[in-house]
């Protein structure tokens, strides 16, 4: 039936079509409606779906819009302290973000790490000692590089596949054993000076663009305070939170 004009209805109004049938199934299997009756509305549901409809359902035209996705990223971890109270936020949000950590601060927090895993975050490699690859050899660059990364592998058992490179120096000629992938930002909070949740807050909501990757760090309890509050608040708006690698892949 109808199938030349379903092929030529927009996506969220298959989506819309397809619901309405499952609905008339839903009903007739409990037995709460008239089968029959339901089919046709069905039936009479799919012929409105021209373009008069367009204009009488803006409700679910919103609904089946496209998320705006965006990627909150935290560098230097992990901290034995506001790590974990920032998972405890991201899990009661159903959030997922992207933490990039310093080989040097691995050790004794393992038990972190492995939850930042297994939790669906995104672990990235943000070097051992925080250096500018830029001015290392690449011996020096490849080993700050690896052994954070064979560090973070050994806990998790999962590769680390992208670097976020302190300073953002990235030096696209470096080749080291594992290629690696830079991940940048497009809004730094600047968290680490101002340490205040509420200018954080106001910068993100502020400067937030769809596929924007936000820079923050998981050192601070206002960092941590201004995340979640950015989440609820962005969230309302249509939101939805994403591990960084999902916005540099598209
Ligand atoms: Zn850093």
């Amino acid at each position: 039936m109808r199938k030349g004009r379903t092929a030529g209805i927009p996506a969220w109004k298959r989506g819309l079509l397809v619901g309405l049938v499952g609905l008339a199934a839903v009903g007739a299997a409990a037995g709460i409606r008239d089968r029959q009756e339901e089919r046709d509305r069905a039936m009479v549901m799919g012929d409105a779906s021209g373009e008069e409809t367009v204009s009488s359902s803006p409700d679910s035209q919103e609904e089946s819009r496209e998320t705006k996705k965006i990627a909150l990223t935290f560098d230097d971890g992990p901290h034995p302290r506001y790590t974990e109270e920032l998972l405890d936020g991201l899990a009661e949000r159903k959030v997922k973000a992207t933490f990039f950590l310093l080989g040097q601060n691995i050790e004794g927090r393992e038990d972190i790490i492995r939850r930042i895993a297994e939790e669906g975050h995104l672990i990235g490699n943000h070097t051992y000692y925080h250096v500018d690859i830029t001015r290392l050899t690449q011996r020096e660059a490849c080993q700050e590089i690896l052994e954070t990364s064979k560090k973070i592998t050994a806990i998790t058992g999962q590769p680390v596949e992208y670097i976020r490179p302190p300073f953002g120096n990235w030096d696209k000629e470096l080749e080291c054993e594992v290629m690696m992938l830079p991940i940048f930002w497009s809004v730094d909070t600047l968290d680490w000076t101002t340490r205040n949740a509420d200018q954080i807050v106001q910068k993100v909501v502020t400067d937030i663009e769809e596929n924007d990757i936000i820079l923050m760090h998981d050192s601070y309890d206002s960092t941590v305070k201004a995340a979640l509050r950015i989440i609820d608040l962005l969230q309302a708006e249509g939101y939805e939170f994403v591990t960084a690698d999902e916005l540099i892949l598209e």
